[in-house]
């Protein structure tokens, strides 16, 4: 359903020759061709990279390295889709700087 930005009423479909189009009460009139009313989610690119001078600010957990075997890693959350879906985290060894995301 869609309301209208002008006063919040409901709008009510209406054809009118090819086309369709929302209207309102209060004379709110828009073209519904070629609206999505699904949002397009935008994708977002994964920043898996993080400076390497902001590293030290980084917490550590108790993470093994698949690469060295190192118990200690930096985390970091990263949004990497819509931003209702929860947010991945990336791990990174202290050791060999070796980086990895946390499936869970
Ligand atoms: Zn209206
Ligand atoms: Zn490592």
């Amino acid at each position: 359903m869609l309301f209208c930005p002008k006063c919040g009423s409901l709008l009510k479909p209406k054809i009118e020759g090819n086309k369709k189009f929302l209207i309102c009460s209060c004379g709110y009139k828009a073209e519904t061709e070629g609206v999505h009313l699904k949002e397009t989610v935008t994708k977002q690119t994964q920043k898996v990279e993080v400076a390497e001078e902001k590293m030290d600010a980084l917490p550590k957990t108790f993470a093994e390295c698949p690469k060295c075997g190192n118990k200690e890693a930096y985390w970091w959350m990263v949004q990497t889709r819509a931003a209702d879906e929860a947010a991945t985290r990336f791990l990174r060894c202290t050791k060999c700087k070796h980086t990895w995301r946390e499936y869970d």
